[in-house]
C-alpha cells in the first residue's frame, strides 16, 4: 500500500476534516494531545483514533461532525497559504494536459503553499520523482510543513531553494509544471531539462503573461502543440424543486498553457495560419 493513502480506521497523527451541518470544513489533525477546538466546543481525538471514516462525532456543547480523512478538493481549499493556490478546478486539467503518470520524473517551480506540489506527488506515485524549485526560503519552509502535517511522507519529492530560471540542473526530465510569473525565462532550461517529446505545462492568471508565453514558444521552435486554455467550472445548488447552477462561481483563476518539447536539433515546421 502506497504510505500516502492510508486507509482503515482513523489513526493517530493523520490529518481529518470535519463537517458542520451545514457543510463547512475544518481541517484538523489527530494528535492526542490536543482536543479540537471547533466552534465552540471540544472534540475528543481520543473518540475518534480506531473509527472508520465517515463516522459522527459530538462536541463538548453537543453539535456534530462528520468525520474523514480529506480529499485533494477538500484539503486544498483549507491548505494555510502564503501564495495564491492552483484550485482544484485548475488541478484536474493540468493533470490530464501534462499528462502526468505513475513513475514520472517531474521538474516543478514555485512551491507555494504546496497544492500542485501535493497533486503531482499523488498522481506520479511512490516509483516517480518530483524535484521543485521554490526562489523564497520561507516558502520553501512552511510547503515543507504542510506537506508532512497534512499530506504524509514524501520521500520522492526533492524541494530546493533557488530560482529555476539560473539553477535548473536536471535532465532526462517527463514533464516541466510551471506557476510562476515569468514563465518564457524558463523555456530555454525546460528544453535542456526534458526528454523528447516531454511535455512543459504553464499555469498563468493574466492574459499579458499567455500572450508573452506562447509568443515566446513559437519564436523559440523547439516545442510544438501549443495549446491554451481555461476550465469554467459551475457548481450546482440541487435541492427539492430547487435544481439549477449556484449563484456563485469563481469566474477567474488561471490559463494553463502545454507544450511539447521537439528531438534535439527538430524545429516546428511552418504553421499554415
Ligand atoms: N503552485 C503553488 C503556488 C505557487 S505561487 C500552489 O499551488 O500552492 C508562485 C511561487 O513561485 C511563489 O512561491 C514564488 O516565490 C515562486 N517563484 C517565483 N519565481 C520563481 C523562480 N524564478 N524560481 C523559483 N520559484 C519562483
Amino acid at each position: 500500500m502506497d504510505i500516502n493513502y492510508p486507509r482503515g480506521p482513523l489513526r493517530e497523527g493523520e490529518p481529518i476534516i470535519l463537517l458542520d451541518r451545514k457543510d463547512r470544513e475544518y481541517l484538523a489533525r489527530l494528535d492526542r494531545n490536543r482536543p479540537l477546538a471547533i466552534r465552540g466546543g471540544k472534540v475528543l481525538v481520543e473518540e475518534l483514533i480506531g473509527r472508520d471514516e465517515g463516522c459522527t462525532v459530538r462536541s463538548s456543547v453537543n453539535e456534530p461532525f462528520l468525520v474523514f480523512r480529506p480529499s485533494l478538493p477538500q484539503l486544498i481549499p483549507n491548505l494555510p497559504r502564503n501564495a495564491q493556490v492552483v484550485y482544484p478546478k485548475d488541478l484536474g486539467p493540468i493533470l490530464i494536459w501534462a499528462d502526468l503518470f505513475p513513475g514520472a520524473r517531474v521538474v516543478e517551480a514555485g512551491v507555494g503553499a504546496g497544492a500542485l506540489s501535493m497533486t503531482l506527488l499523488r498522481a506520479i506515485g511512490s516509483s516517480g520523482q518530483l524535484i521543485t524549485y521554490e526562489i523564497r526560503e520561507d516558502f520553501a519552509d512552511m510547503a515543507r510543513k504542510t506537506l508532512s502535517k497534512y499530506f504524509g511522507p514524501t520521500p520522492n519529492w526533492i524541494l530546493k531553494v533557488g530560482d529555476i530560471e539560473t539553477e535548473l540542473s536536471e535532465a532526462e526530465v517527463d514533464r516541466v509544471v510551471l506557476d510562476l510569473p515569468e514563465p518564457w525565462k524558463v523555456i530555454d532550461p525546460a528544453w535542456s531539462a526534458l526528454k523528447p517529446g516531454g511535455i512543459l505545462l504553464s499555469y498563468l492568471p493574466t492574459v499579458i503573461q499567455v500572450k508573452s508565453l506562447v509568443d515566446a514558444l513559437r519564436a523559440d521552435k523547439r516545442f510544438a502543440c501549443i495549446e491554451t486554455m481555461e476550465t469554467l467550472m459551475r457548481f450546482w445548488h440541487i435541492k427539492g424543486m430547487s435544481v439549477r447552477p449556484q449563484h456563485r462561481m469563481i469566474a477567474h483563476t488561471g490559463f494553463l498553457t502545454s507544450a511539447r518539447r521537439l528531438a534535439d536539433g527538430e524545429k516546428d515546421i511552418p504553421r499554415a495560419s
